[in-house]
């Protein structure tokens, strides 16, 4: 069964009472994000969130330190509570209500980057119990969340975990400064994950301080999206599938993909603007290739693509099949104009 990965975003409590927030948390419901993930560490906080919950776009999950909290936090029906996982007694005092309204638990560990490997995979035991035990009382929205700083050590105690003790995880998508470094670091921890079948939900943390801002928020939801889609874990309007390119490529090949992929999401927001999504017609697959050796097969794969020939030429394919051979300088828009007549032919036959 196709898969599919829920978003959750974190924002600072004190954030939601910013209007820009409001509206930042509006787009992120827009985007495809389900609740949000709010550090409730007092009363006041409590307060706050209860006052403007009615204006709130997304299901709220109270992340917790102070157990003594959680008959408060419960009061207000969030959509889910995250807490240590050693507040296990406190969660189990709250078992009718907590399984009543559905409401997830995590079981998060944080801060055990400094501990020694020994001490952390002895943890790891003792937090696989503690998610035995709740589950074995009935609750059944059940997930850990670990935060690591190191992926090698984040990925094998999560995979550990889910194979010793069936456990459901939570993944976080932490966001650093510069696009690449965290396109890089991203694809290779959550596509690591996913790719093992481990995760069950994606927490996007974008750069501290900042998770008020539309930008951030965006830029923080794009990548997942581009992660997970990759993963087939998330619906996507187009994917285009690329090669790294090697002697037998005869053309700029990174230079066009870059203009398809510029034009693609253009043409994307053209149809969303007419209240057409791509993800409703099951997307667009684009192969652009750089030679007619190993192209091809990828070409024929996708709804539409590109294998380079000799002489600065490629061969343009169409639904598996060649189609015609076009200089170098105008495949890109030959490409794009054959999509948009392949996405309007998806749409009207999605409509019989
Ligand atoms: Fe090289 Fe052709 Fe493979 Fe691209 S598709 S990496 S150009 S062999």
């Amino acid at each position: 069964m196709k898969r599919s990965i829920p978003l959750y975003l974190s924002i600072p409590c004190k954030a939601i009472e910013n209007h820009s927030c409001i509206e930042a948390l509006q787009a992120a419901a827009e985007l495809g994000v389900s609740r949000m993930w709010l550090d409730v560490q007092n009363q006041e906080d409590i307060t706050r969130i209860e006052e403007i919950s009615h204006t709130l776009p997304l299901g709220v999950v109270a992340v917790i330190d102070d157990s003594s909290l959680i008959d408060d936090v419960l009061r207000m029906g969030v959509s889910g509570i995250a807490v240590q996982p050693f507040c296990v007694e406190e969660l189990l005092r709250h078992r009718d209500e907590l399984i009543e309204q559905g409401s997830s638990v995590y079981l998060c560990m944080r801060g055990v980057g400094g501990r020694s490997f020994e001490t952390f995979f002895s943890l790891l035991n003792e937090v696989a119990l503690r998610y035995e035990k709740l589950k074995r009382a009935g609750i059944q929205n059940l997930f850990v969340h670990i935060s690591h700083p190191d992926p090698v050590i984040l990925f094998n105690a999560s995979k550990m975990m889910k194979e010793r003790f069936g456990t459901h995880h939570l993944i976080s998508q932490k966001q650093s400064r510069g696009r690449e470094k965290n396109l890089l670091r991203n694809s290779l921890i959550l596509g690591s994950l996913f790719y093992e079948g481990i995760g069950e939900a994606l927490l996007l943390q974008p750069s501290s301080g900042e998770s008020d801002s539309e930008k951030e928020v965006g830029d923080a939801i794009t990548l997942a999206k581009k992660v997970l889609g990759s993963c087939k874990l998330f619906p996507r309007g187009y994917t285009i599938i690329s090669c790294p390119t090697c002697g037998r490529c005869r053309m700029d090949l990174l230079k066009m993909t870059v203009a398809i992929d510029r034009k693609l999401k253009a043409l994307e927001e053209r149809y969303n603007r007419q209240g057409k999504q791509l993800e409703d017609i099951g997307g667009i697959a684009v192969a652009v290739m750089g030679c007619n050796v190993n192209g091809p097969g990828e070409a024929r794969n996708a709804d539409i693509g590109i294998a380079g020939k000799k002489n600065k030429t490629g061969i343009l394919f169409k639904n598996g099949k060649p189609f015609k051979t076009l200089p170098e300088g105008k495949l890109v828009d030959e490409l794009i104009a054959h999509t948009e007549a392949i996405i309007d032919c998806k749409f009207e036959s999605s409509r019989c």
